[in-house]
């Protein structure tokens, strides 16, 4: 290796280690405290890959691709291998435009699971076993809600639709994660508008066809036209909406 040679390599090694410093204004004097930490994510969204493998899935999270540029900080393969992309502490790119409790950057407060599922078949039992594991984990280390677990469709109601009407909520809340109804459920009292408590557990009520689509899909495991709710929905909407829990 020349002289010139190395000095190139080190100047690419300096350059990309500048990279991750922190972003500094070039209008104000740096003084630095050690007084700060990282972001705490505060909700976790779950998606399926709607893709036929988690190879093919792994190469689009990681690359540049046609539609832009993608992401999620885990991948659980069908098999219950679990691959990390991005830390958890870094915003990956996996929820885009999307609202839920009214917040609308929920890349900056997530951290997103992509689970190998081509978006319309079961989900693996192994797979399942595997996101109950990492989600204790996640909840644990970060002091995450443990209901605070949604879909991405649950978040983006009008642009998506995954993990799909087959992910097994109830298991999942029977893990402890997510939100869910007990079996029995009490009436609503009278005067209970149940459109108003979809709005209140968090969706976007906006395009209401939607919301209610994609409340069907998570909590009565179907897909749905139009805007209207049944009884059985104003009861459990009038549930989740008293145990209503803040991410
Ligand atoms: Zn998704």
């Amino acid at each position: 290796m020349t002289f010139r040679l190395a000095w190139l390599v080190l100047l690419v090694v300096a350059l990309s280690a500048c990279q991750h410093r922190p972003v500094r204004s070039p209008l104000a004097e740096w003084s630095p405290s050690s007084n700060f930490d990282v972001r705490k994510p505060r909700l976790i969204v779950l998606h399926a890959t709607e893709m036929s493998s988690a190879t093919a899935a792994l190469n689009v999270l990681k690359t540049q691709n046609a539609s832009g540029r993608v992401s999620a900080h885990y991948l659980i393969a069908e098999s219950g291998h679990i691959t990390q992309l991005v830390g958890d502490e870094s915003r990956a790119w996996h929820a885009g435009a999307g609202r839920w409790q009214g917040i609308n950057d929920l890349n900056s407060v997530s951290i997103g699971i992509e689970l190998d599922n081509d978006g319309n078949e079961a989900f693996a039992p192994e797979q399942i076993r595997a996101l109950v594991t990492l989600l204790a984990d996640l909840c644990q280390r970060h002091g995450i809600s443990k209901q605070a677990v949604i879909g991405h469709g649950d978040l983006a109601p009008t642009r998506k639709r995954d993990p799909s009407a087959k992910f097994p909520w109830q298991q999942l809340a029977e893990a402890g994660f997510g939100l869910w109804y007990p079996e029995i459920l009490a009436e609503p009292p009278s005067g209970f508008d149940a459109h108003l408590a979809l709005a209140a557990i968090g969706y976007d009520t906006r395009d209401l066809a939607a919301a209610v689509r994609a409340f069907h899909r998570h909590f009565r495991a179907m897909e749905s036209d139009g805007e209207a709710l049944d009884a059985i929905d104003a009861k459990i909407l009038f549930q989740l909406s008293q145990n209503r829990i803040n991410p």
